[in-house]
Parts: structure tokens; C-alpha cells; sequence
């Protein structure tokens, strides 16, 4: 049973074929990058990259280990001032392991570029980034994107894992919140 768009939705951007596409691609070239590496150790950032976390990771062909991060950003809804910090940390040891941080979207680069920096003072083996969608228009610092699924326009998204105040996140396609929901 299809069910029926929320009506904060103002529309769809990648629908569910074109994302389990392009995540299939992602899975393959990562595992060709990494096939002969057998300490992998992919980190999620929580929540926003649960989906796609679950199905990259599904999708390997190379051996791999899974653990998660969760950040807090100071800000609630479509508001962030920038400060990052690591609220839950990694099970796994990081040093010496290669290193694949798994990131929903970036947007200013703050997070990233905060993430890329702790992590490489970690000392792992290896480290790259792997995010599934980017807003180039919004950049604010330089960060490091290694496998990048998909470049969106600077509008709000939500779906696939994002959300807007915690919402939408199972929605799966990832659709741009109409501007009045989020702009006040
Ligand atoms: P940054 O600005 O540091 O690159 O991104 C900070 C965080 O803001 C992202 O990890 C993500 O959680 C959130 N974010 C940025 N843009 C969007 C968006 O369009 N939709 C959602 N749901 N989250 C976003």
C-alpha cells in the first residue's frame, strides 16, 4: 500500500530507485577500493545516516565492520550555529584500522571537517568519507569527500534517514521540505 505524501513535502528530489542505485554504485567501488584491506571499520553518524549506513554496508563484497557516532549540533530543526560535538563514541578502536566515515549530507562542511579532524588524530590506518548528498552552494569550510552520492540544491531536505525536528527520517526518498515549514 503506497502511502501518501507528508504535506510539509514540497517535492521529491531522488526517489527511491535512483538512491538504492547510486548506493549499489557506492558499495561497488568501495569494495573494490578496499578489497584487499580487511580491517574496514565503517563509522555512521547517527541519527541521520542510519538508512543509508544499513544499506551500503548491505551491499559489500568486501569484509567490513560496522559501528556508529552520534553528534550533537546545538540547534534544533533547520537552525545550527556550527559547534560540533561527539556525544557517543565508537565501540571500536580506530587506530590502525581503515577508516570510512558515513555521513546523510553535508552542508557548511563543519561537520565533516570536525569529524575528519578527531578521527585522523586517532591515528587509523587509513581514513575517508563517504556521504551520500552535498549542497555545494552552502560550503563554509573545505571538506573532505571522498565518495559522494548525489549534489543537492540549498533547500532543506528530509527522507532516507533526514529529518526536519526528527521527523520524515523513513520516508524513502528524499524530497525538499517546502520553505515555509522551515523558514521563519
Ligand atoms: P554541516 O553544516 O556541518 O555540513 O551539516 C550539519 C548537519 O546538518 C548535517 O550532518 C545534517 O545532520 C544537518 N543538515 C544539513 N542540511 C540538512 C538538510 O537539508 N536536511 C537535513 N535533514 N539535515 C541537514
Amino acid at each position: 500500500m503506497a502511502s501518501e505524501r507528508p504535506k510539509a513535502i514540497e517535492r521529491v528530489l531522488l526517489d527511491e530507485t535512483a538512491i538504492q542505485r547510486r548506493v549499489a554504485e557506492l558499495a561497488a567501488q568501495i569494495s573494490a577500493d578496499y578489497a584487499d584491506d580487511a580491517k574496514l571499520l565503517l563509522v555512521g553518524v547517527l541519527k541521520g545516516a542510519f538508512i543509508f549506513m544499513a544499506d551500503l554496508t548491505r551491499r559489500l563484497t568486501t569484509e567490513h565492520y560496522v559501528d556508529f557516532i552520534a553528534l550533537s549540533s546545538y540547534g534544533k530543526g533547520a537552525t545550527s550555529s556550527g559547534a560540533v560535538r561527539l556525544i557517543m563514541d565508537t565501540r571500536e578502536p580506530v587506530t590502525d584500522r581503515h577508516l570510512l566515515i558515513v555521513e546523510d549530507i553535508v552542508d557548511t562542511g563543519y561537520t565533516l571537517d570536525y569529524l575528519v579532524r578527531t578521527f585522523r588524530s586517532r591515528r587509523p590506518a587509513s581514513l575517508r568519507t563517504c556521504v551520500l548528498t552535498s549542497k555545494p552552494a552552502r560550503r563554509k569550510v573545505d571538506a573532505e569527500v571522498d565518495y559522494l552520492g548525489f549534489e543537492l540544491p540549498d533547500v532543506w531536505v528530509v527522507g532516507y534517514g533526514l529529518d526536519y525536528a526528527d521527523r520524515y527520517r523513513t520516508l524513502p526518498y528524499i524530497a525538499a521540505l517546502k520553505r515555509e515549514v522551515y523558514v521563519r
